[in-house]
């Protein structure tokens, strides 16, 4: 059996920090120590405010150090789409926040903060499902470079496999500025600046409820009740469900990844040659890449939508792997994990208030930058900072009456998208 903790746990040391006793009151408390908590926490710290960040688990414990570690920007929306949501004028501005603005953000605070994460600049290879895709990325790539500095080119299917190792994709789309890192050196790294600039980061500490009193907060913990002027919850796809209305807007979508055993050195050249972080368009989202060391394929992907049991999900991504790249079908799985990526009904992520607590969260499988960055966009605009305005405060976080929390649609969904990619292939000649 594949080990079933993440292969980036393996690079990191656990944490030991935490201060002896819960304090009963502080300036402001974060509920989660992820990317969007810990970068909050550091923004807060350094500004001189007293932070508190409670994690019913280790930090890190969620997504953050469960991903796939590829760190880029954009989503899947297009600027119509936004347009039509929002305004052209705010469809503009998320337009560059999610290109531009975060990931640049990520960039400089990992350089500053100097966080040793294995970060590199290898670009991202986006493959496209059939040249009916192919076709239509590159329109909207013409569309997209009138609004925003992009560095993307396109790649077609014959000079494909200069980057990658296969004709599986009908060719693809090279984001140049895209790059790689070790999630769990990045988030540890995130969560010891906090520390080092004066946060205190409590593990093991559920918070259980936050209730207003007054013109300040009681959050109640299992350590005990903090008194706190404000609070923000950085919960994303791990959102429990006594915080009810955050629940009811946020989804859990799982994801699955597996990292092979060790590979001979000429199957990776092979493979991988360009040694991009890759991704597909097809619903079943398959990314794949490279361990920082170059020795292993990490690969992930939908195996399910929902919670599936490890062997059902290590087979599966296993066959997926091994359509891409055949040689790779004898390789031995050593890690099969899974974490809980968290999803909004507009597909965007949202930063708000809701009854003078904060959140920032719906990242939408895609967090590595954005989340660091409105991590620190929410702590600015709760100190009344200019700099803390953002166009994500203009997207919606929305529910359905026929969601109350329990992701019972999700299988059906996974049904769906399967069913859209079978359609997909027939009717677009694969
Ligand atoms: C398998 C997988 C692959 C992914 N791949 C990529 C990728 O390659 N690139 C990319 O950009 N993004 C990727 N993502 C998304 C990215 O990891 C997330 O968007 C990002 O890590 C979210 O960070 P966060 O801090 O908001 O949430 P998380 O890291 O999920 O942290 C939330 C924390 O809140 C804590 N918590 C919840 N409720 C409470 C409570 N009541 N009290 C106390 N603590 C609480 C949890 O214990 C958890 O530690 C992936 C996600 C997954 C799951």
């Amino acid at each position: 059996m594949p080990n079933p903790n993440p292969y980036w746990w393996e690079g990191i040391s656990p944490y030991e920090e935490q201060p002896a006793q819960l304090p009963t009151e502080c300036d402001v408390v974060v509920v989660g120590a992820g990317l969007t908590g810990c970068s909050a926490a550091l923004t807060l710290a350094r500004a001189g405010v007293d932070v508190v960040v409670a994690d019913a688990e280790d930090p890190g414990f969620g997504a953050s150090t469960r991903n796939g570690g590829m760190i880029g920007g954009g989503y899947r929306l297009s600027f119509e789409e936004m347009a039509e949501r929002y305004g052209s004028e705010i469809a503009h501005r998320l337009l560059h926040e999610s290109h531009v603005d975060s990931l640049e953000f990520a960039a400089k605070r990992i350089c500053k903060e100097k966080i040793d994460c294995d970060y590199n600049v290898h670009g991202r290879f986006r493959g496209q499902w059939n040249s009916a895709e192919y076709d239509a990325s590159a329109r909207s790539l013409d569309e997209l470079r009138k609004l925003v500095p992009v560095n993307i080119d396109m790649v077609p299917k014959e000079k494909q496999r200069r980057e990658i190792g296969t004709d599986f994709y009908s060719g693809g789309m090279m984001l140049h500025d895209h790059g790689g890192l070790h999630p769990g050196k990045y988030q540890n790294g995130m969560l010891k600046a906090a520390v080092h600039a004066g946060a205190r980061v409590f593990a093991n500490t559920l918070v259980t409820s936050v209730e207003r009193s007054g013109l300040e907060f009681a959050v109640m913990t299992r350590r005990g009740t903090i008194r706190a002027g404000s609070v923000i919850m950085a919960t994303n796809g791990y959102t429990r469900r006594r915080f009810s209305s955050l629940k009811r807007r946020v989804i859990p979508v799982w994801s699955f990844v597996v990292a092979t055993e060790v590979l001979e050195p000429d199957l990776v050249d092979e493979i991988m040659p360009g040694r991009r972080m890759c991704v597909e368009t097809r619903h079943r989202h398959c990314y794949f890449r490279l361990s920082p060391n170059s020795k292993r394929l990490i690969f992930g992907g939908r195996a399910a939508m929902s919670k599936i049991r490890q062997p059902a999900a290590t087979r599966t991504l296993h066959n997926l792997m091994s359509e891409i790249f055949p040689q790779l079908a004898n390789k031995k799985i050593t890690h099969s994990w899974a974490g809980q990526t968290g999803f909004t009904f507009s597909m965007m992520p949202h930063i708000g208030e809701v009854d003078g607590v904060w959140h920032a969260l719906g990242y939408s499988g895609s967090g590595n930058a954005m989340a660091p960055y409105l991590g620190h966009k929410a702590a600015l605009l709760m100190m009344g900072n200019k700099k803390g305005q953002t166009a994500f405060t203009q997207t919606t976080l929305e529910t359905r009456p026929w969601y109350r929390g329990r992701s019972w649609f999700l299988p059906f969904a996974h049904n769906l998208f399967r069913l859209t990619d079978m359609k997909e292939d027939i009717t677009r000649g694969r």
